[in-house]
Formats: C-alpha cells, sequence, structure tokens
C-alpha cells in the first residue's frame, strides 16, 4: 500500500488519490490540471486521457519486487527520492 502520496514525476506536483472504474486499485492523479499524468503501483507512472492509456514510461523498477517505485520527494539540489509501494524501501537518485 502506498504510505505516502506519489509526486508527478514530468513535473513535481502532488498527485491526489483517485478511484476509477478502469483501474484495479487507486491510482493517483497530477494535482496540475493540464498534466496527463498518473501513476498506479502496479502499472507505474503513465499518461492518461480518458479513452486508455498510452505511453508508459520507465520507472525505477524495486530491486527487492520489482514494483514501479514513486517519486515521494525531489530536493532543492534535484536529487530525488523514490520509494517502493510494496516494501517501503528508497532509492535516491
Ligand atoms: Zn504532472
Ligand atoms: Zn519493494
Amino acid at each position: 500500500m502506498v504510505a505516502a502520496l506519489p509526486l508527478c514525476d514530468v513535473d513535481f506536483m502532488p498527485t491526489v488519490a483517485t478511484v476509477a472504474d478502469s483501474y484495479p486499485a487507486t491510482a493517483f492523479t497530477c494535482s496540475n490540471q493540464n498534466c496527463s499524468r498518473h501513476y498506479h503501483q502496479a502499472a507505474g507512472y503513465f499518461d492518461y486521457e480518458g479513452s486508455g492509456q498510452a505511453g508508459v514510461i520507465t520507472h525505477l523498477l524495486c530491486e527487492a519486487d520489482a514494483y514501479p517505485m514513486f517519486l515521494e520527494a525531489v530536493g532543492r539540489t534535484g536529487m530525488k527520492l523514490w520509494i517502493c509501494p510494496h516494501c517501503g524501501c528508497g532509492i535516491m537518485e
């Protein structure tokens, strides 16, 4: 389960939890109205434009369980903290 809200990996805006019929579990939608980025713990980051999902972009996979990691924080120096939604481990990049 995702403990912290992911950030959008494109514009680093916070995401909001979204429940939609087309998702098997909660997805997180970028709070920027002009951004169609979503994060889902099984699918990772992807663009969603209403008719289907497209353009899944690669993200870091957890070394332990291969879940797509989400961006939890971006530091002033551009350092990114990625967290695994499954085991909760983190990677600084
Ligand atoms: Zn965004
Ligand atoms: Zn993990």
